[in-house]
């Protein structure tokens, strides 16, 4: 039987935008407020900020993207403590921390997270009916790989 991660109905979700597309991240949350009310937010700290105050609400500030706080998502997601992720990276701007990007975007794919990298599949995302109801995350089978032999 495949081994399943459960969702609850309240998400949690984490939040990254590279700094050309912090608009696009505010306009979006402003968008989205009623359906994120229903949802735990949690953010890298620049972007965390800028949503705090486009919404009127907490959001779980992590570090900066530069200073780790991708690298905190990602350790999150291992752990089991982020169930959702809207990145909009920036793809026409080489970034300080790009060995931290390419890492959060590789460990979402391990544990098979839903994550957004854009605005039109963040819109597709938050109108799945899954945002609302609890839904089961079928987890990858490493035990092969965990398994190997070493020679
Ligand atoms: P920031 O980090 O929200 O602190 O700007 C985003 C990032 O570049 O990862």
């Amino acid at each position: 039987m495949k081994e399943v991660r459960k969702l609850g109905k309240r998400k949690r979700i984490a939040l990254v935008a590279h700094d050309h597309k912090k608009v696009d991240m505010v306009e979006w949350v402003t968008f989205n407020k009623e359906v994120l009310s229903k949802h735990e937010l949690f953010a890298t700290g620049t972007t965390g900020k800028m949503i705090e105050n486009a919404l009127d609400r907490p959001v779980k500030k992590l570090l900066s993207g530069p200073l780790g706080g991708d690298q905190q998502i990602g350790s999150m997601i291992t752990s089991g403590d982020i169930d959702i992720v809207i990145f909009f990276w920036d793809p026409m701007e080489a970034q300080a921390h790009d060995t931290d990007i390419k890492a959060l975007l590789r460990i979402c794919v391990v544990w098979n997270i839903p994550m957004a990298c854009d605005r039109a599949t963040a819109d597709f995302m938050i109108t799945s009916n899954f945002m609302h109801d609890e839904y089961e995350i079928i987890l990858p089978d490493y035990e092969k790989y965990l398994k190997r032999t070493i020679v």
